[in-house]
């Protein structure tokens, strides 16, 4: 039984005009589950062909796992391009699309609009950084009052769970030095989580 029971949005008008700015600003981080949506979604792209490792070291405090390497700390992110797009953005006439819009990372979601969660009320409100920027915002006819998918919510907050353990589980073979902590390593390990999960889920 789903555990929301209501969604509240802000009075703010909001079209998307897809110039994809939002998209070419950020890193993108991932859980195990976007990944595996995003693999099957492109046809079998392995992961490590659209993952990256992000310094934590240049990140704000971001509230993700922290993944150990023997030569730092990292997030799992999306790969981008030289020019700052993100490696799914695709030019669509002057139109910058998402190709794995139904399956995007939730992180990407909602954007701009960011989203609490108290007591079974999902609350949505603009991503205050996205003010300056994201000219979506305070266009459109009627206020923002989107499909919100409530299971995508659920899903999130589960994944998140889970892609702690994920990488706690790393982070504790790293420290027994069961690896050594290389990137490659630590992508084989990933790309196995992926297919694991993958077989128990067809
Ligand atoms: S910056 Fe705003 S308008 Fe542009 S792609 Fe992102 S959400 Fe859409
Ligand atoms: S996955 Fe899609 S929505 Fe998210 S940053 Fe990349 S292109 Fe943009």
């Amino acid at each position: 039984m789903s555990t929301i029971v209501r969604a509240e949005f802000p009075r703010v008008r909001f079209t998307c005009v897809l110039c994809g700015e939002c998209c070419r600003r950020y890193w993108i981080p991932v859980t195990h589950r976007d990944v595996i949506r995003i693999a099957r979604y492109t046809g079998g792209m392995r992961p490590r062909e659209f993952l990256a490792l992000f310094p934590k070291d240049m990140a704000a405090d971001w509230d993700e796992p922290v993944i150990r390497l023997r030569d730092g700390e990292y997030y799992l992110v999306l790969k981008k391009r030289l020019d700052g797009t993100c490696i799914f953005n695709k030019w669509v006439g002057d139109k910058l699309i998402c190709s794995v819009h139904p399956v995007k990372p939730n992180v990407c979601r909602y954007y701009p609009f960011i989203y609490w969660l108290n007591n079974g009320v999902v609350k949505f409100e603009v991503y205050d950084k996205a003010l300056g920027y994201c000219p979506g915002i305070g266009r459109g006819g009627g206020y923002a009052n989107f499909r919100v998918e409530i299971s995508s919510i659920e899903d999130s907050v589960k994944a998140k769970a889970e892609f702690r353990e994920v990488i706690e589980k790393w982070n504790e073979q790293f420290k027994r030095r069961l690896v050594k902590g290389t990137i490659e390593e630590f992508m084989n390990y990933i790309e196995a989580v992926v297919d694991e999960y993958s077989r128990k889920n067809p």
